[in-house]
């Protein structure tokens, strides 16, 4: 699923400071589900880096996913180069809730220009896994 093998032994794209192995790679590649809401929010954003597009349709909510989702997604990881991610807050969303929210700020670079997206997510847990529902985002040019 990973299209670039050496990410997997080197620091996480979400900043944790952890190896992706030991950090959003498990959720990424199936072997342990996020077990917050947090935990998938970096894992989102940690594939968005990696370009691991089935992770990121098959963690949205069903009802929320789209035909043309794959290949919109395809073609944002393509352009885009996620620079940072800041964790604001976090509301629920923890082993024991069945719902939760992120907020977050995440800097990127892309061809149409820089930005800052600032959004915050709302997850739910349905069967033991945390799936990403919807959010309000603003997207600040830079
Ligand atoms: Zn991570």
């Amino acid at each position: 699923m990973l299209q670039d093998q050496s990410s997997t032994d080197q620091l996480c794209p979400c900043q944790s400071g952890k190896p992706f192995n030991f950090c959003c790679g498990p959720a990424i590649n199936g072997s342990r589900p996020a077990k917050t809401a947090e935990a998938l929010m970096r894992s989102r954003y940690s594939a968005f880096s990696v370009g691991a597009i089935d992770y990121l349709v098959d963690s949205t909510a069903p009802e929320n996913r789209r035909e043309e989702d794959h290949e919109l997604l395809m073609e944002q990881t393509q352009i885009t180069n996620w620079i940072e991610l800041k964790i604001l807050s976090t509301k629920d969303g923890l082993a024991t809730d069945s719902t939760g929210e992120v907020t977050f700020e995440a800097s990127f670079e892309s061809p149409e220009g820089d930005g800052l997206l600032r959004e915050t997510s709302r997850f739910r847990k349905d069967n033991d896994r945390w799936f990403y529902v919807d959010g309000d985002l603003e997207l600040i040019a830079k």
